[in-house]
């Protein structure tokens, strides 16, 4: 665990970045720190390997004060990631990936195998290894810049705004990366992003911080997004904090219509103004019957409310077709009943 207590970053020309922060990143999850530029996040961040020294206060990991850790000891537990990657130009990917180890005294051998192991871990081609930084994407020098961090399986990691830099798919690619990445390797990650989506998708809990170093809210997502602490928070989470709280709502009290669907061996069963949904022997979604639109599935009691609206506003009959696990249809879900639990979800 890594906590502050109140503590204040004054730089030498008087300017107060981080102002009296107190809060704890828990050990083996994503902490997440958001806020427009300028509000003291990468100061906060550097705090914690000792980049930058607190004015006042104290930084406690487990409990040990990070003042009395030489920073060499300090950051040999403590992996870094940043935006562009930071790679070393002039050394291939997998010299890249090695460097910690190879400043630890591993012998090369042993060190290449780790580099090459962690390239596989984030999803990287063996075969970059031998390529120099230019030769890669933008996302995958990204990825090199993860692989290069857990290097030395430092149990925190700290990342400043390193997803920032790629195009919106890569970037949700990334995302997913770390996310699975994270369940498997339980890191202590403390994250700094000016994206509140990126926050509120990645974060187990999310600080806002607002300009002057102050923090204006510590919660999980979903109660950032349900009881913003104050205007600012509420100004920052943007005029789709509704539709985002959705994410955090189940679909398992969605209710679904089950006689709006035909067996695909059924005849055409004469005119009809609604929607039916073809469904084959097997139990999939076929098609709206007798219009060529598209349409939408969710998975019933395992997405989100917000997917299964995604799912509705796919197809011009404004229905989602709940699917179980296996991609079998269990019923649809009508405009009423979407809007039935909007409701719900509105007073909740
Ligand atoms: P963020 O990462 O949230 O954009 P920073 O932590 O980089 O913010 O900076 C916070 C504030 O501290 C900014 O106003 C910045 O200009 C100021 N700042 C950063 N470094 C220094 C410095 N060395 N001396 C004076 N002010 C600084
Ligand atoms: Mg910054």
């Amino acid at each position: 665990m890594i906590t502050f207590d109140a503590v204040t970053k004054r730089y030498p020309d008087g300017f107060v970045a981080v102002d009296n922060l107190s809060m704890e990143a828990e050990t083996g999850r994503i902490t997440v720190l958001v806020g427009p530029s300028g509000c003291g996040k990468t100061t906060t961040l550097r705090m914690i390997n000792r980049m930058i020294d607190a004015s006042e206060g104290r930084i406690l990991l487990d409990g040990a004060d990070v003042k009395e850790i030489d920073p060499p000891t300090l950051r040999r537990g403590i992996g870094y990631v940043i935006q562009q990657a930071g790679l070393f130009p002039h050394r291939k990917i997998v010299d890249n990936v090695a460097t910690v180890p190879y400043l630890l005294g591993w012998d090369k051998k042993k060190a290449r195998d780790r580099a090459m192991e962690l390239l596989d871990r984030v999803g990287l081609d063996p075969k970059l290894a031998q390529r120099y930084p230019f030769q890669l994407s933008g996302g995958q020098q990204q990825r090199v810049g993860v692989a290069r961090a857990l290097a030395a399986d430092p149990p925190v990691l700290l990342m400043d705004e390193p997803f920032s830099a790629v195009d919106p798919i890569v970037r949700t690619s990334l995302q997913e990366e770390l996310l699975r990445l994270q369940s498997e390797l339980n890191k202590t990650i403390v994250f700094v992003t000016h994206d509140i989506d990126e926050a509120i998708k990645l974060g187990d809990r999310v600080a806002v911080l607002r300009v002057g170093g102050k923090l204006a809210q510590f919660a999980a997502p979903k109660t950032l997004l349900s009881e913003p602490a104050d205007d600012f928070v509420r100004e920052f989470l943007g005029k789709d904090r509704g539709i985002r709280r959705l994410s955090f709502v189940s679909t398992e009290h969605l209710r679904l219509r089950t006689d709006l669907t035909v067996s695909s061996g059924t005849a055409a069963a004469g005119s009809s103004d609604g929607w039916l949904m073809v469904v084959s022997e097997d139990g999939r979604p076929v098609g709206w019957q007798g219009r060529d639109e598209p349409f939408g599935t969710y998975v019933h009691g395992k997405d989100s409310l917000r997917a299964a609206l995604d799912a509705a506003l796919l197809s011009p009959s404004g229905q989602a077709v709940a699917v179980d696990p296996a991609g079998k249809v269990v019923g649809i879900a009508t405009r009423e009943a979407l809007d039935a639990a909007l409701a719900e979800a509105a007073d909740g």
